[in-house]
């Protein structure tokens, strides 16, 4: 019985008791005695009797409100402290909020959730509101209006506070109003904070993980530990083709490619399990059957008691980069207009090649084939049409080759053939021939135009002309050097005598710069004649080397190295300054001359600045621009295309005039006689030399004296060495000459002794 009940029983039963008491007690005492004095004696007996159960009843039943307002009390620290014990144990602060008067309890455990001192927090309402973020405050007041009015059982809001030491924690925070007034007015709220922060970090650490997953480049695949697929993300159907359904609950093995060997997957699962993780190329397949290769690395996931629960598996497809790889390559090997291999691929198959070749005893060679007057091709019919040819050239050349030999493009018009398995070095020559005989034959290109080309070829043997590499390719180089100086369309075998050559070369050269440093250079000057009236109208101006031990080097021994090393330029520049300096000393002491000539190399003749230069030399010795007659060979012109022309032109606006050296020798094109402004051709002196013996040569001299006139050139004739050399010139009309016959080169004083002389003969004739 509850202990209201039970108080009311007793009430009620002492009630009773005392109404009986007071009714009947005194006709119980009458009966008993019969006297005043019993009577009154009675009477206090029962009235303390009465006094004294009073007294127990008041006493036990304040004994009873006592013990059950203890039972009560520790009952309600039983359940404080459980209550307490269940929000310390969930880690939350409780606030209790008189919504009437804005005081607010917080209690401890809120605020040093957020890193305050007790005293800090004012039991305020203000105390909340002024530390919670100002963009989450109308967000927390309107979900706290919600309840208010009933739209929801419990408030519930998630906002930022700031802590004390500034950063801003997440909190979640959940009350209910407890009180209302009799109108519905709320009066209290209680509610718990809870610090989320940690819990927010990881949904936004997990929300981007999932971001990665699904839009990630990369594919995934999730298996569990027995190899089943629980999950794929978008990549992984995009690369392999295959739907996450097709996908979950199969082992990965369905991707793969038959490419590698079960031992290599072996290996790979092994890894996994010892080093936690793999990573390397992998084939798998498409779903629609395609091959491709993957950059794949898989992890083993462990649990806390270390035992693997998933592996995970992301891959690229690297297929795109496999191809730029291959086409890089490609790129890097071969020559892109031919796509033949190029010198670095040619390099290390040609090493490989002799390393076989001198491993099993047997030869090979290398063939260094040269196009001849290629540039004119690309000079004349521009450079789309020299590319086409040599691409018919490389095919053409190609298809007499075996498949085991590699053929190259070095550049240019330059190829190289490496030959293997030679029975005798002769082989190598056959098909050094068979290679020249081809390029003889004419190209046909797309336009219908035929073109007909020539080519030469040297030869070097390995191992017998060395096992270096670079070696071998010089070697070849020298012997193509050699068939081209031999005459064109021909094939020469490299010969220790070629090396000595090049090595004397070497020799010469270091001494011809010494010789320019300490001017051991000397003019000589030939006359020029007029032969209408054999007079002497000028000098060509020849250098010779005088060297220290007394020497006279001729030109043609130190022009040449001159040229390729390039030290052609500064004496060539000595040449003129010295030659125009002695002319203009001449024109000075009155002698009539017209004209100093000076040959000019290629190498000078392809110098950017050469008319500048030109220039400068005159204007320093005063010789009239006029005055000067610079030679150039044919080939220096082919050589230089287009730009010869802008080059003579500059020259011939300073005035001097310009001849071609040499005439008849090079491949010329007879219509750069047209187009370039030049004033005189030089007939060479080997067509001079067999006039009248040879029908050919004096024909040759004959037209080149009639083709000159008609272009309205000057002509002369070199090397006259007979007075009927002399004669048949002065008969067809040849304008000038020189040679052995008048005078040979001579020094400047000797030379100028001539003029005298010269000038009494022809005043004498
Ligand atoms: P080139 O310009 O054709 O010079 C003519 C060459 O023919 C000279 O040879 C000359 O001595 C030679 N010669 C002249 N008359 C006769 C003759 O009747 N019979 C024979 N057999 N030869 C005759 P040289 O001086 O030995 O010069 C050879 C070449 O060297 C020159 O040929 C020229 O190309 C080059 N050269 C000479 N001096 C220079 C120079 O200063 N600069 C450049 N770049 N080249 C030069
Ligand atoms: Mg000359
Ligand atoms: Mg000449």
């Amino acid at each position: 019985m509850n202990p209201v009940r039970q108080s009311a029983l007793i009430a009620i039963i002492y009630a009773l008791f005392g109404l009986l008491w007071i009714t009947l007690s005194d006709h119980v005492v009458l009966g008993l005695a019969d006297n005043r004095h019993t009577i009154t004696l009675l009477q206090t007996w029962k009235g303390w009797f009465f006094v004294v159960v009073t007294a127990l009843l008041v006493f036990w039943l304040a004994w009873r409100a006592l013990a059950v307002q203890a039972s009560l009390v520790e009952e309600l620290r039983v359940s404080e402290q459980r209550w307490q014990f269940a929000l310390e144990g969930a880690d939350q602060g409780v606030w209790d909020w008189n919504m009437q008067t804005n005081a607010v309890f917080f209690s401890p455990r809120l605020i040093t959730m957020l890193g305050y001192e007790v005293e800090d927090f004012a039991p305020h309402l203000d105390a909340w509101t002024s530390r919670l973020h100002p963009d989450d405050l109308p967000l927390a007041m309107a979900q706290v209006d919600r309840h208010r009015l009933g739209e929801c059982a419990f408030y519930q809001a998630e906002y930022r506070m700031q802590h004390k030491d500034g950063r801003w924690c997440w909190i979640m925070d959940r009350g209910k109003i407890i009180e209302r007034s009799a109108d519905g007015t709320p009066l209290r709220m209680i509610g718990t904070h809870t610090d989320i922060t940690e819990r927010k970090l990881m949904e936004e650490q997990l929300r981007q993980s999932a971001m990665v997953y699904t839009h990630s480049q990369e594919g995934v695949i999730i298996t569990n530990a027995e190899f089943n697929i629980i999950a794929v993300n978008p990549a992984f159907t995009i690369i392999t083709g295959y739907s996450e359904q097709e996908a979950l609950g199969h082992n990965p093995r369905f991707l793969s490619s038959g490419r590698h060997s079960r031992n290599y997957y072996q290996s790979m699962w092994q890894t996994v399990q010892q080093m936690g993780f793999w990573q390397g190329e992998i084939w798998n397949r498409r779903k629609s059957g395609e091959i491709y290769p993957e950059w794949l690395t898989i992890s083993a996931v462990r649990n806390e008691r270390d035992i693997i629960t998933t592996y995970v598996g992301v891959f690229t497809d690297i297929s795109r980069l496999k191809q730029s790889e291959d086409e890089l390559e490609h790129l890097a090997h071969y020559d892109p207009l031919t796509q033949l291999p190029n010198r670095l691929l040619l390099l290390s198959r040609l090493e490989h090649s002799v390393a076989r070749m001198v491993r099993q005893n047997l030869r090979g060679a290398v063939l260094m084939l040269d196009v001849d007057h290629f540039k004119l091709v690309n000079d004349s019919l521009g450079h789309t049409v020299g590319d086409e040819l040599l691409c018919l050239v490389a095919q053409r050349l190609e298809r007499r080759l075996r498949d085991a030999d590699t053929f190259a493009r070095l550049g240019g018009d330059e190829f190289v053939a490496v030959l293997e398995e030679l029975h005798e070095p002769e082989d190598a020559s056959v098909v050094g021939w068979d290679l020249v005989n081809l390029l003889k034959g004419g190209f046909t290109l797309a336009s219908g135009q035929t073109l007909y080309l020539g080519g030469s070829v040297g030869i070097s043997v390995f191992p017998d002309d060395g096992t270096e590499v670079d070696q071998l390719l010089r070697n070849a180089d020298s012997a193509l050097n050699q068939a081209k100086a031999v005459g064109r369309s021909t094939c020469c075998f490299y010969t220790q005598s070629l090396t000595e050559a090049a090595s004397d070369r070497l020799v010469l050269e270091a001494d011809l710069r010494h010789g320019l440093e300490q001017q051991e250079f000397v003019l000589h000057y030939q006359p020029l004649i007029r032969l209408r009236d054999c007079a002497i109208t000028g000098f060509e101006a020849l250098v010779r080397w005088q060297r220290s031990d007394g020497e006279l080097v001729s030109p043609a021994r130190f022009i040449p190295p001159a040229e390729e090393s390039g030290l052609i330029v500064p004496l060539g520049e000595w040449v003129l300054r010295t030659a125009c300096r002695q002319m203009q000393q001449w024109l000075q002491q009155g002698h009539g001359l017209t004209t100093l000539a000076v040959n000019l190399s290629p190498r000078q003749f392809r110098e950017p600045n050469l008319a500048h230069r030109v220039a400068s030399i005159l204007s320093e010795t005063g010789l009239p621009a006029a005055c000067l007659e610079l030679e150039i060979t044919e080939s220096a012109i082919m050589e230089q295309g287009l730009a010869a022309q802008e080059k003579m032109a500059a020259l011939k606006a300073l005035g001097v005039r310009l001849a071609i050296d040499d005439f008849g020798t090079g491949y010329s094109s007879l219509a750069y006689l047209k187009r370039f402004p030049i004033d005189k051709l030089k007939i060479d002196q080997s067509f001079v030399r067999d006039i009248q013996r040879d029908l050919a040569d004096t024909e040759i001299v004959v037209t080149i004296i009639a083709l000159a006139h008609n272009l309205r050139l000057q002509v002369l004739a070199e090397g006259i060495e007979t007075a009927e050399q002399l004669e048949f010139l002065k008969r067809n009309g040849c304008d000038a000459g020189q040679g052995f016959h008048f005078s040979r080169p001579v020094p400047a004083p000797e030379a100028e002794r001539l003029l005298p002389a010269q000038q009494r003969s022809s005043q004498g004739s």
